[in-house]
């Protein structure tokens, strides 16, 4: 397993509540309770130190907990993956990389009922009211019917939009064709969303029902047509999820065209499809840059649509508007290292303790993988010797219980001296390389 922990190099498992779990050799376990605590290397050291000096752990210690099911997130010890390069913030694998948040995910609908949204979502529509909604075009009340659940197009009430506004998003929504077939082509149960307002994911009964291809159910409605018709017969509750990110421009340029991908019933319709504009009736679009935000607009085409279900997630900012995941500019990348060796030396301050060195200088190491701090250097260059000669000093019978920790030191030195994250000819790499050469700690045991 080469992406379990310690893969390909000496690992060793622990069952956590019946799961096998591979650890990197630099991180350490603890029993508290029912639960298995995961010390990563700095954190590991300061431990030792305090049962040693019969000091207390602090709260600075980096602690990873397994929950009570075994699964919760894991992160990884420092000096593992690949270092932060000129357009990644984080190394691979990285540990100071903040976890993902925690969404408890919703429920699929069934046709009699409508799922429940997961726990962020903004709820646009609930089945109970119009609150969230409004006129399009001019102020006034939405007055489309509600009645079981469901908000319903009411011909010539006119086209409705919701009162909040937003962009990038996660959206669903689900709607429903009048059994009672009437009309043909884009006269038959024709609705749609107009996503900020601007391009429009076509709603039409497309099932049996020719019409031109762009302006099918689930289209960039006068752009492209889905790549499938998943229509379920009418009657039938439809579901739409739609992932859309509006276009990026700078200076007058674009940088991202926007982009919209749907869902019909599960099919995939469109595929990461460039928005091109905000499409249109006739007229060929071409691309222009969106405001910041805007409404989600259901249209009143004169068919008695139904819609219910309806819920979106914002998305984070992409690397091209100010987003930190993904592939950076040098520039947002440099800013971004600086800010977490900042808060790495921030934490390591907090480990500072004189008769227990190494933990706070394993961090101030840590730091160094991210941004090559001439005052950081300066520091960890005198730690490191006054840590050598430290270790030099003791007892001949107390030197071998540092062999871990003096290993770790150097194998931190050696990954942050191939990462280029020293000055060349770095001193006190060769002070402790020659220390464990001494001590032949170099040598498999
Ligand atoms: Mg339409």
């Amino acid at each position: 397993m080469r992406d379990a922990w310690g893969g390909g190099r000496q690992s060793r498992g622990i069952e956590v509540n019946g799961h096998r779990r591979f650890l990197h050799p630099h991180v350490k376990t603890m029993h508290r309770g029912k639960r298995v605590v995961l010390l990563t290397a700095a954190a590991a050291l300061a431990h030792a130190g305090a049962m040693k000096f019969n000091l207390a752990l602090t709260a600075a210690c980096t602690v990873l907990l397994f929950n009570q099911t075994g699964l919760a997130a894991v992160s990884a010890p420092p000096f593992y993956g690949d270092p932060p390069d000129e357009h990644h913030p984080w190394g691979v694998h990285d540990g100071n990389r903040p976890q993902p948040k925690v969404v408890t995910p919703g429920t699929f609908s069934s046709e009699a009922q409508p799922g429940k949204p997961p726990s962020d979502a903004v709820v646009l529509f609930n089945g109970t009211d119009l609150s969230n909604w409004r006129l399009d075009k001019k102020e006034g009340p939405a007055k489309w019917l509600v009645r079981d659940g469901v908000m319903q197009v009411v011909p010539k009430a006119g086209t409705i939009r919701t009162r909040e506004e937003f962009a990038d998003c996660q959206l669903h929504i689900e709607w429903a064709e009048p059994k009672d077939i009437q009309g043909s082509s884009q006269g038959r149960g024709n609705s749609g969303l107009f996503l900020m307002g601007m391009c429009e994911i076509q709603v039409l009964d497309s099932y049996n029902n020719v019409t031109y291809a762009d302006g099918h159910a689930a289209a960039l409605y006068g752009v492209n047509p889905p790549i499938a018709n998943a229509l379920r017969p009418p009657g039938e509750f439809q579901v739409y999820d739609i992932v859309f990110r509006r276009p990026v421009y700078k200076q007058g340029q674009v940088v991202d065209p926007g982009y919209v991908t749907v869902f019909v019933n599960g099919v995939l319709a469109q595929d990461h499809t460039p928005l091109e504009g905000t499409g249109g009736h006739k007229k060929r679009s071409k691309p222009v840059p969106f405001p910041d935000k805007g409404p989600l607009v259901l249209q009143d085409h004169g068919n008695p649509v139904r819609f219910r279900n309806i819920w979106y997630r914002p998305l984070p900012l992409r690397a091209s508007e100010g987003g930190t995941d993904g592939c950076l500019t040098a520039e947002a990348t440099m800013a971004k290292r600086k800010q977490i060796a900042a808060n790495i030396r921030q934490d390591a301050d907090r480990l500072t303790d004189p008769a227990n060195p190494a933990p706070q200088l394993l961090r101030l190491l840590e730091s160094l993988a991210y941004d090559r701090d001439e005052a950081t250097v300066e520091k960890v260059t005198r730690m490191t010797s006054a840590y050598v000669q430290g270790v030099k000093q003791l007892p001949a019978d107390q030197v071998g219980a540092k062999k871990d920790e003096v290993k770790q030191v150097k194998s931190a030195l050696d990954y942050l001296e191939k990462a280029k994250a020293l000055p060349p000819g770095f001193g006190p790499q060769a002070e402790i390389e020659s220390l464990v050469k001494a001590q032949h700690w170099d040598k498999k045991s």
